[in-house]
This record gives C-alpha cells, structure tokens and sequence, in this order.
C-alpha cells in the first residue's frame, strides 16, 4: 500500500463487484482505494493500480480503514468483518453498490429479489421488454456490475437488475420503478442472525417506493396483506396458490393475468420450455413486472416461445438405458429443491450435499418419502444427510461426485430421473456450482451404456 495521506472511498473486495466499483468511482474523479485478504487477486490489483488506485491485498490493515471517508464492501464481504464494525462505530458511513448506482442512474429500473429464480425471472423479464421492441441493460446479482451501465456510452430503455439480500442489506436510498419479490425460504442463514432478518431483508427491496412505482409480489408470502399496506400502491399479486385479483393467478391451464389494461391468459403451450410451477411463479411476475415496464402481451408471448432456461437449472444432462439424467447444481438451498423434485413424476435418485449454509433439511421429507427412490449425501454434508434420511429411505454418503454418479447409476433403473440437485454450497470441493454442474455433467456423459450392477 502506498503511502496515502488523504481520505479516500474505500473500496473492500476486488471481485467483479470491486474491480467494477473501483474503475467507476475513479472515472468521476473520486479518491479511490481498494484492499482485498486474498493475497491471489495480484491481476486486480495491478490494474487498478495502472489507473492509479491504491490497492492493498493479503492483509487488510486498520490504517487503511483509518483514512477511509466511506466503505464500500462488496456483497460477499461480511458486514460483520472487525474492521467495518469499527468504523461503522466511528461513524464512517457503508455504502453499497445499489446506493451509488441510484445516485448516478437516470433509467427506469426493473428490480427483481427473491430466495429462488432472479436469474431465470431477471432474464425473462429483458427478453419480454427486448421482443416487445425496448432496449435493456440487465446487470446487478446476475453477474455484471450495475455500475458497468453508467461507464456505457450508449444508455438503454430499462435496467434489469438482479438484487441479491446481500446488496438490499446496504441499500439506502435505491428506488426501483417496478420491484419484484419472488418468494423467501431459508437461505444464507450463515449470514443472517435468523429467518426473519432474511425475510426483512428481501422485503427492504420496496422500503424507498412511492405511488409512482409499482410492486409485484407473490400472494402466497406469510404477511401479504399486513406487508404490503405500507407499499405503493401499485401492487400487484401473483400466486399458483390461489385466484389474484390484481395481478396473475397461475393454475394447471396456464396463467390469468388481469390488471386495469389486461384481461389475457398465457396457454401452457407457450409455457413449455419452462417445466414446473416454479417457474410459472417466474413467468407471472416476469410478465407483470415487462407489462409495467412497457412491454405488450405479444412481446410477451413471442418471449416466451424461444425462452431456454440457464444451465444448471434442473438441465438435462443425457438419457442411459432409460434413465434420464438432470443438472440442478444451482440449487443451493432447500426450497430449490422441493421445487425440481415436485417438477418430475417419475422416481428420482437424488443427489444432495455440499457445504452447508445452516440449512434444515427437514422440510424435504414429506417430498423424499414421495417420489425419492434414494437419497446421496455428498461431500462435507454427507453426515447430516444421513442423519435426516437414513429411515426415509435408502440413503448413502459418498466423499465426492465421482462416488455419487456411479451410486446413482447402480441405484437407477429404466424409467427413473438421476437428480443432482444439492441444497448446499459446492466449496467443500468445488469453486462454484457451475464447476460442480459440469463436473456432474462430464461424468454422467462419460457412462458407458449397457454396464449393469455397482463398481464400488
Ligand atoms: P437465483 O438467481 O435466485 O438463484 P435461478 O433462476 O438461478 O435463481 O434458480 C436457482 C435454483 O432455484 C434452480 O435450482 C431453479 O430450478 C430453482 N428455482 C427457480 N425459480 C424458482 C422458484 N420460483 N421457486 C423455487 N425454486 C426456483
């Protein structure tokens, strides 16, 4: 680190989030440092330090934090972490991406929160307004940098932004024209002293809203009606639970949506590339929230007819001797999989484990004594997997995938689906769930049909 004297806005972190807050902040003129603990990130620093940042990484070290006018952490960095805690004491102010993103933004906002399905929503939303003739940036949790937008030269219709809890928990004045909550189930409870500072979390997405804005909502959350008195009053409902009065109800034949303009119905024909109620819960808040940001039900349509959901996604992987094989490696959290396993009839071998996230596997029984044939407790997890289904159904711990696949496979039979879908973190031995996916993938494509019985 060298020798500074001044204060500067300290940026903690040099991710994408970082590097990206970093490079915007100095392009405005602002004094920028930035300081990383992993002492890897020496292709970050150096070209911050080309554009003449000052960077620490390895170590924090509290002169830095003594000389910052204010923190901006990204959102993997715990709030928590000594140094912040110390000068948040002192009065040193914590800001956040979404806060200096809305201070320089002047484009209309499409926000979309929720434990499951930003991404799938956050792009179904850029593809409805995009056919329906309007230009999006979609940025935010779904992998690049708000702040990106406002480096652009070009500026678009509508920003799409996929808002994580983590980047809520530091927003203060971030307003959304059109904001959506997708639903809240237990997730990140390693982060968050319990359930209800999670719920609060993702509800503080609407806290800035005014009757101008518009707020597109799951029906079926605990406190609908009490939450959303003290929301704009643009609020539309979506539920698959229920009818909606204002907003879309979801059943069996399709989705109703009806507002003061609309009185229509998506078929499920136009819904096929999108298995499961899960994702029609998706697709009635995403056409809710492009029907508030100015896209029309034939854009809508038209989206929804080339729509193919991201990888890891319950993906499907290969058919073997009649077993079909799904990548679920994106759901990292118990919710996501009670919603893949309700998407298959036929039996499913299931996959879980990973790094746990302070998360009760519990909830998952009544659906594993359902349609589970056999549950694989993977990884670090594998002990607690065990303890819950051991006595559900057959269940069997295995140190990594290469164990899983080939359990799965001697477990399987024709007719059956091979589900890897974890509830859990993949850092016990892999450094994202994409990695893990592919792994998954690689292995289930590397089996040799027509080998019957166990190998180990
Ligand atoms: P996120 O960005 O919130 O993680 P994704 O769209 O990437 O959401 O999906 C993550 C996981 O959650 C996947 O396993 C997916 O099948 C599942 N999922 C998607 N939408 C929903 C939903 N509405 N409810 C429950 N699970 C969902």
């Amino acid at each position: 680190m060298p020798n500074v004297t001044e204060t500067y806005e300290l940026v903690v972190g040099l991710g994408a989030c970082g590097l990206s807050m970093a490079r915007f902040l100095k392009s405005r003129g602002h004094c920028v440092a930035a300081t990383d603990i992993d002492g890897t990130k020496t292709s970050q620093a150096e070209a911050l330090k080309k554009l003449g940042i000052p960077v620490r990484i390895g170590s924090h070290g509290q002169n830095m934090f003594d000389k910052a006018s204010v923190i901006i952490p990204s959102p993997g960095v715990p709030l928590d972490m000594p140094f912040i805690k110390a000068a948040r004491a002192k009065g040193v102010p914590v800001s956040g991406e979404l806060d200096i993103f809305a201070q320089y933004n002047t484009t209309p906002v499409i926000a979309i929160t929720g434990t499951n399905g930003k991404t799938t929503t956050t792009e179904l939303v850029a593809a409805m307004l995009e056919a329906s003739g309007l230009s999006c940036f979609v940025g935010g949790n779904i992998g690049t940098p708000l702040v990106e937008y406002l480096m652009q030269e070009s500026p678009k219709d509508i920003v799409v932004a996929e808002i994580s809890s983590f980047q809520l928990d530091l927003a203060d004045m971030f307003r959304p024209d059109v904001a959506v909550l997708l639903n809240i189930a237990p997730d990140h409870l390693d982060r968050y002293p319990d359930f209800d500072a999670y719920a609060n979390s993702k509800w503080s997405v609407f806290k800035n809203m005014t009757a101008l804005d518009t707020a597109v909502i799951n029906a079926a959350l605990n406190n609908f009606s009490a939450r959303t008195e003290n929301i704009c009053p643009g609020t539309f409902g979506f539920s698959s639970t229920g009818p909606v009065t204002r907003g879309a109800s979801i059943h069996k034949m399709g989705i109703d949506i009806r507002t003061e303009k609309i009185n229509d119905a998506i078929s499920p024909e136009t819904l096929t590339g999108l298995p499961g109620m899960h994702n029609r819960e998706n697709v009635a808040a995403a056409a809710l929230a492009a029907l508030s940001g100015g896209a029309s039900m034939a854009g809508i349509r038209q989206a929804l007819n080339s729509f193919t959901l991201s990888d890891h996604r319950i993906a499907f992987v290969r058919e073997v001797d009649g077993i079909r094989f799904y990548n679920d490696s994106k759901a990292t959290n118990v919710d996501a999989v009670l919603a893949a396993l309700k998407s298959f009839e036929s039996r499913v071998v299931l996959i879980l484990g990973g790094r746990e996230k302070g998360l009760d596997f519990a909830p998952l029984v009544p659906e594993v004594k359902a349609r589970v044939k056999a549950v694989i407790g993977m990884g670090e997890a594998a002990g607690h997997i065990m303890e819950i289904f051991e006595g559900v159904c057959p269940a069997y711990p295995c140190p990594d995938m290469a164990c899983a696949v080939n359990k799965a496979v001697c477990l399987s039979e024709k007719g059956d689906v091979v589900l890897l879908s974890p509830a859990c973190a993949s850092f016990d031995l892999y450094a994202n769930y994409k990695e893990r996916g592919k792994d998954f993938s690689r292995m289930v494509n590397d089996i040799v049909p027509g080998q019957e019985g166990c190998h180990g």
